[in-house]
């Protein structure tokens, strides 16, 4: 199986056929070779800045199916520039599995010295870039039978936004009042210091918010990527 592969080349086709930029911005090395891809959307009178994560987790693949069902479907902004790492993960995409190759959690070491390769790959991709929102999108976990929650950093309208989205698709919202420890409200959750992506891209100052969506595994995985494409396009519009 190559599914990493095919998943690259797909997007490298869809790139090139709506005239986005494809470029491979590094290479990890373990047991197989995977080259790592960003996808940019970059009209000439762009305003607003925004950058999309998938597959942090390799276990949590509606990240990448969603950019490419938006990437396939949706009208693309002109006042927008829009970045994309469809899969941030890919050995452990490849094994199915939470971790990298190394046994990394790549949403767990952006701020320790010691960094996975994918890590320093996509930080030298991003070198004095900044962002007016960052998404980085999950699945939560369908042991714990969860609903549909997000963590947030900054501004909540865009937040509050994504969940009155997600009701209107008809997708459960989660009714914790905490979640991993943490207070939740109708599905939101402000987010922790706890050297992720999106911690590290916050308090660079690369991002003003942080959108992380849950998207619930326990639905059926068209409904979750439909949904997820749904939470870029609310994102995009706004
Ligand atoms: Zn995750």
């Amino acid at each position: 199986m190559k599914k990493y592969l095919n998943r690259l080349s797909e997007f490298r086709i869809l790139a090139k056929k709506r005239g986005l930029k494809f470029r491979i911005i590094g290479t990890v090395r373990y047991a197989r070779t995977y080259p790592l891809f960003r996808i940019d959307w970059k009209p000439a009178k762009w305003k607003k800045k925004i950058l999309f994560a998938g597959v942090v987790h390799g276990d949590e693949p509606a990240g990448a199916w969603g950019i490419k069902k938006y990437l396939q479907g949706s009208q693309l902004p002109r006042d927008k520039w829009l970045t994309f790492f469809p899969v941030v993960n890919p050995s452990g995409y490849e094994g199915y599995k939470r971790r990298n190759d190394q046994n990394f959690d790549l949403n767990r070491n952006w701020l320790a010295k010691k960094k996975a390769e994918e890590i320093k790959a996509i930080k030298k991709s991003l070198k004095g870039e900044r962002f007016s929102v960052f998404v980085s999108i999950h699945d939560n976990d369908w042991r714990e039978n969860e609903d549909f929650y997000l963590y947030y950093y900054g501004n909540k309208t865009l937040p509050v936004q994504i969940v009155t989205e997600m009701k209107r698709m008809k997708v459960e919202i989660d009714k914790r009042k905490g979640i991993g420890g943490v207070p939740a409200k109708g599905g939101l959750v402000y987010g922790s210091a706890d050297g992720s992506f999106e911690d590290w891209m916050y308090r660079k100052k690369k991002a003003k918010i942080y959108i992380v969506p849950e998207m619930p595994s326990k639905v059926a995985f068209r409904k979750e990527v439909e949904a997820a494409k749904s939470i870029i396009e609310v994102v995009v519009n706004s």
